[in-house]
C-alpha cells in the first residue's frame, strides 16, 4: 500500500501514524511485522513524541549535526545544495519497521511515527507500507 504526504520541506516533520494504523486495520493482518519506507535519499522516517517542543528540539539538534548552512561538497559536485538533507537521511534513515500484535501496530502510548522531509523545496512523498504476516 501507498499514500501521499504534502510537504514544506527544510525538515518538515510530519505524523503519519494515523495513515499507517488505517492501512494496517484495513489489511485485517493480526499478528506480523510493518515496513514503512520512503524512496529517496532526502527523507527519513523515526518515532517520536510527537508534540511541538520535541518537534522544535529535533530541528535544533539536526541543525546542530548537519546545517543547512554549511559547505558540501555534494553542492559543489553537482549544483544540487541540499547536502545536508542527504546527510540527515542517512543518519536517521528512510524506513522504519514495526510489529503488528492484535491487529494495532506496537507503539507506545506517546510514541508516534514521525516521516521528516529534509528537502530544501517543498515535495509530495509516496511512502510505502508492506506488511507480512507471522
Ligand atoms: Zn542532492
Amino acid at each position: 500500500m501507498r499514500f501521499s504526504v504534502s510537504t514544506k520541506g527544510f525538515t518538515d516533520i510530519i505524523d503519519i501514524t494515523p495513515e499507517v494504523s488505517d492501512i494496517i486495520k484495513k489489511s485485517k493482518i493480526k499478528e506480523g511485522i510493518c515496513s514503512i519506507s520512503c524512496p529517496g535519499s532526502t527523507c527519513g522516517i523515526t518515532t517520536i513524541e510527537y508534540e511541538s517542543g520535541l518537534i522544535e528540539d529535533l530541528k535544533r539538534i539536526l541543525e546542530k549535526i548537519a546545517p543547512m548552512s554549511k559547505d558540501y561538497e555534494h553542492c559543489k559536485k553537482w549544483g544540487d545544495c541540499n547536502g545536508y538533507a542527504h546527510i540527515r537521511s542517512a543518519l536517521l534513515r528512510p524506513f522504519l519497521t514495526l510489529p503488528i500484535e492484535k491487529g494495532r501496530l506496537v507503539l507506545g502510548t506517546w510514541q508516534q511515527i514521525a516521516f521528516i522531509d529534509f528537502d530544501n523545496r517543498p515535495r509530495k512523498r509516496e511512502i510505502l507500507v508492506k506488511i507480512i504476516s507471522g
